[in-house]
């Protein structure tokens, strides 16, 4: 169940915003949306690359408060917002695995 609330954050939510809301151009919204799970590649400068039981919240640069905090003045933006939309709800994904983590001890 965490698995599919996960994936859907992360594949299904981002089409939800980008058909309800950029119908006309959702397609282009729905891959700018998924371009921010780029986000992740700063896992790759941990060790391990993966850990289940890891928050990545507060442990990766581009995961920090202080990047969160610039992804939302990227909603500031018109051209900007839909990728601090997207870096957000990759956030708040993120955070929800934390949850899971956490609770799961
Ligand atoms: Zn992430």
């Amino acid at each position: 169940m965490q698995q599919f609330i996960h994936y859907f954050l992360h594949f299904g939510f981002p089409l939800v915003i980008a058909w309800g809301f950029y119908r006309p151009r959702w397609l282009r919204a729905y891959i700018i949306l998924l371009l921010t799970m780029l986000v992740d590649l700063d896992h790759l400068l941990a060790n391990p690359v993966f850990d289940p039981c890891r928050c990545s919240i507060g442990f990766h640069p581009l995961h920090s408060y202080v990047a969160i905090a610039g992804y939302a003045l990227l909603l500031i933006g018109p051209n900007t917002r839909l990728a601090g939309i997207g870096l957000l709800l990759h956030m708040v994904t993120d955070g929800i695995d934390c949850l899971f983590i956490s609770s799961s001890f």
